[in-house]
Formats: structure tokens, C-alpha cells, sequence
């Protein structure tokens, strides 16, 4: 074959690889964990769920797909309602893994559909509802946070860490770039309240951020006790 057929053939994986990712609607997912003492600790307070005080570890906030210019979907199929008889086998592990705090005392449905019409419907194409949860958690499994920053002597004991300590031990633990998101205590102390990483589109691997969203910080944050 002739050069000019070798880069026509290269044009077309080109195309069908940029048609693939059109159809998929997104390029990555933030994979967003909390920090329950942060969320609780705060003048709004929170509610511990149903089953009862979640263990002093990071939960999942959600899996969003993102697009690498920073913009995201969100709300992406009005007929594909979150389904609990979907995912009914995975509820043990949603429940430790993915606690609510809100208020009022709840067993995690609203924030389960809330996240997976938000932002699950998004990456349909990819993962059915089933396969969007089970994911979430196996990357929850895979990254131990809190073990990561105890390991680098960083622990929910009400001390103050720098932030950047916090990203450092981060990226030594996971091998990636986080971005850590704060909020603040009713005495208006900076707290570690998020920590986000990046995965690939198909939500098995952490990856490097093709972009990090912007969240600020005080230099020196809380690490409140749960
Ligand atoms: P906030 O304005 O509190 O940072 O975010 C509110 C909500 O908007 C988040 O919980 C999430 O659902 C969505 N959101 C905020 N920033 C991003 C982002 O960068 N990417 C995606 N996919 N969703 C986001
Ligand atoms: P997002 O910020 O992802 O758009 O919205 C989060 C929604 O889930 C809010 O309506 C919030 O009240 C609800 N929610 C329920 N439980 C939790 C929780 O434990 N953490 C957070 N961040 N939101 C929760």
C-alpha cells in the first residue's frame, strides 16, 4: 500500500476515534470524595443516615463526567429515572461507601438518584446504572484516602495541615494531582471538605486531570474528627 493509503487510513481512526468520543458525550469523570466531618460541621450541622453514623472515613460524593475544557453535562436523560431495584444488590456497599448526611435522616435514595440523574445519566452511553455505581465504588475500594494522608502523619484530629502537605501526600499515595476543596466551621476555621480526582472515561483508572477545577482554600485547613 501506498503512502497516501496509510495516512487515509490513519484519518479514519482519527474520525471514527473522534465520532466515539462525540457519542459519548463526555472526556473524563471527577471522582469526588467528602470528608463527613466537614460536611457536619458546619452552622447547617447534617443528618446521619438510616443506618446509622457512617464510620470516620471519606464517602463518595459522585462520579461526574467532565469535559476537558471544564464545562460539564448534567441532567443528560429526563427518561432514565434512578432505579433502586437496579442497584438493590449493591445497597450494603452504597451505604457505607456512599452515605448521606443531609438532612432530614434519609437511607440515601435522594442523594443516589439526585447523583445519578445529575450527572450518571451523562455517561449512559458508557455505564448503565448498574455498572455507574458498581464503578464509583470499585474506584472508592481502590483509593484509600484516609489511609494515604495517615500514612504521610495526616489525620482527622482537629489539627491544621497546609494544603499543600495535603496534595503532596495525595499525589506520593495515588501517584496523581487532587484538587481539595474547603469549607468552613461555624468559627469560620477552613476545613478539608473534598477531595477530587480524575478517571478515565470508561471509570476504571485514575488519570492525570486533563483539567482541575478551581476550588480555594485557606493555606492551613482542618482536619476535623468525625
Ligand atoms: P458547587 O457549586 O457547590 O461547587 O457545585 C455544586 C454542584 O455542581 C456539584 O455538587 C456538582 O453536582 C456540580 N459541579 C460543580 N462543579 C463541577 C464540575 O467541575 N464538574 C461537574 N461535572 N460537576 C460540577
Ligand atoms: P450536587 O452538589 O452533587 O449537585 O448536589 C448534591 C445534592 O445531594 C444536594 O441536593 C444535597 O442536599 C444532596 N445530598 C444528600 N446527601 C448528601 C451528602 O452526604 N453530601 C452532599 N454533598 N450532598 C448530599
Amino acid at each position: 500500500m501506498g503512502k497516501s493509503g496509510c495516512s487515509f487510513i490513519l484519518l479514519e481512526l482519527l474520525l471514527l476515534q473522534c465520532l466515539i468520543s462525540l457519542g459519548q458525550g463526555y472526556d473524563f469523570f471527577y471522582f469526588v470524595q467528602q470528608w463527613p466531618g466537614s460536611y457536619c460541621d458546619t452552622k447547617r450541622s447534617c443528618c446521619y443516615p438510616t443506618a446509622g453514623k457512617p464510620a470516620a472515613n471519606f464517602t463518595i460524593h459522585g462520579l461526574w463526567p467532565n469535559y476537558n475544557n471544564a464545562t460539564y453535562p448534567s441532567n443528560c436523560n429526563k427518561n432514565s429515572p434512578y432505579d433502586g431495584t437496579k442497584v438493590s444488590d449493591l445497597f450494603s456497599r452504597l451505604e457505607v461507601s456512599w452515605a448521606t448526611l443531609a438532612c432530614p435522616t434519609n437511607n440515601g435514595t435522594k442523594f443516589w438518584s439526585h447523583e445519578w440523574e445529575k450527572h450518571g445519566t451523562c455517561s449512559e452511553s458508557v455505564l448503565d446504572q448498574h455498572s455507574y455505581f458498581e464503578a464509583t465504588l470499585n474506584i472508592k475500594d481502590k483509593v484509600n484516602l484516609l489511609h494515604i494522608l495517615e500514612a504521610a502523619g495526616i489525620r482527622p484530629d482537629d489539627n491544621f495541615y497546609k494544603v499543600e502537605d495535603i496534595k503532596e501526600a495525595i499525589k506520593a499515595g495515588t501517584g496523581y494531582d487532587a484538587a481539595v476543596e474547603c469549607n468552613s466551621d461555624p468559627s469560620r476555621n477552613g476545613q478539608l471538605f473534598q477531595v477530587y480526582l480524575c478517571v478515565d472515561a470508561s471509570a476504571k483508572d485514575l488519570i492525570e486531570c486533563p483539567v482541575l477545577p478551581k476550588r480555594k482554600c485557606k493555606s492551613s485547613i482542618q482536619f476535623p474528627i468525625f
